[in-house]
């Protein structure tokens, strides 16, 4: 049985409701989706504000951190008030501020091969918001384990990436990835810097990709890499293929 819609959340949820393709039957059903964020950063604060808004009934948000005056630049969760605060408290904070309908989990921690599949578990859409290689691969092989698909996101100076990996329908993280990179081939956002609106645009296409596979609408980013170059104002796309040897999500890998 679908939840119902209070009539605050018809008026809410009013310029949903009248695209055909979301309605009342899709508000309902975003409003039982549940949604884990993995990492409260750059994109992680695009992702969860519109996720919020949106009227996502129920988001997870993993992330160990405080904040500090360097994330104001561009982690827009974040005001002044909530420098030394940890990020997921202050997170929930807005994010019921801006929403009172929606429940926040909140999971003060990194996400570590220990914990990923419970965090996991409760829910539907993983969106990745880590910044980091060794976080996204716990990420990637947990999501593959549950059967759950994760939508990626990477921010780099100017340059941004998004796609959606999903096992069942195509290929996962390591099947593009294989093997880590060498250590001096990727770029650490610390020291090489992060525009400050990338991980807005980044964050906020995870947002919308999510929600189309949350109501099972459009054409994902499955299968496809999105690359935005924000100097050049240009999108392009990249093939991804399932990798049939796949250490992670092919024939040969143990659970
Ligand atoms: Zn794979």
């Amino acid at each position: 049985m679908s939840a119902s819609l209070s009539s605050e959340e018809l008026e809410r949820y009013a310029r949903h409701l009248v695209i055909p393709e979301i309605g009342v039957e899709g508000q309902r059903r975003l409003k039982e989706s549940a949604v884990l964020i993995v990492g409260a950063g750059g994109l992680g604060s695009a992702a969860a504000l519109y996720l919020a808004a949106a009227g996502v009934g129920r988001l997870g948000l993993v992330d160990g951190d405080v904040v500090t005056l360097s994330n104001l630049q561009r982690q827009i969760l974040y005001g002044g008030g909530a420098l030394g605060q940890p990020k997921v408290e202050a997170a929930r904070r807005r994010l019921l501020d801006l929403n009172p309908g929606v429940r926040v989990d909140v999971y003060e921690e990194r996400l570590t091969a220990a914990n990923a599949a419970a965090l996991v578990a409760p829910y539907q859409v993983i969106v990745d918001g880590s910044d980091n290689l060794p976080t996204r691969s716990l990420v990637n092989a947990a999501c593959v384990r549950a059967g759950k698909p994760f939508v990626y996101g990477a921010v780099i100076r100017f340059e941004g990436r998004v796609s959606v990996f999903d096992a069942r329908r195509g290929p996962c993280y390591q099947c593009v990835h294989p093997a880590p990179p060498p250590p001096r081939a990727v770029l650490d956002p610390a020291e090489a810097g992060v525009a400050s609106a990338l991980p807005g645009t980044i964050g906020t296409i995870q947002a919308s990709e999510t929600l189309k596979l949350l109501l099972g609408i459009g054409s994902p980013l499955t299968g496809r890499l999105l690359v935005y170059d924000a100097l050049n104002a240009s999108f392009e796309y990249v093939t991804l293929r399932k990798n049939p040897r796949c250490e992670v999500c092919g024939p040969a890998a143990e659970d």
